[in-house]
């Protein structure tokens, strides 16, 4: 019985903590679009958009490096 589980690449990638309040980031996606977004605050990045697999992979990147840089839209959400 094959169990190799691949991880997929938006569970792989690590983002740093949230650069307004430091809570917990984590990528997401909806119809071909990929963000990074706080749990806390509710900060992300902008989202971008991919159409193969391997559009996928390099856009979670560039998603991940976003997000580590520190450019996120601030959600108004912060106290
Ligand atoms: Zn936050």
């Amino acid at each position: 019985m094959e169990n190799t589980e691949k991880k997929d690449i938006l569970e792989e990638l690590e983002l740093y903590d949230c650069p307004i309040c430091h809570g917990v980031g984590m990528l997401d996606e909806s119809n071909g679009w990929i963000y990074a977004i706080c749990n806390d605050c509710g900060s992300q990045t902008g989202e971008v958009p991919y159409k193969t697999a391997e559009e996928r992979e390099a856009v979670a990147r560039k998603v991940v490096e976003l997000w580590n840089m520190g450019k996120v839209i601030v959600c108004g959400r912060v106290e």
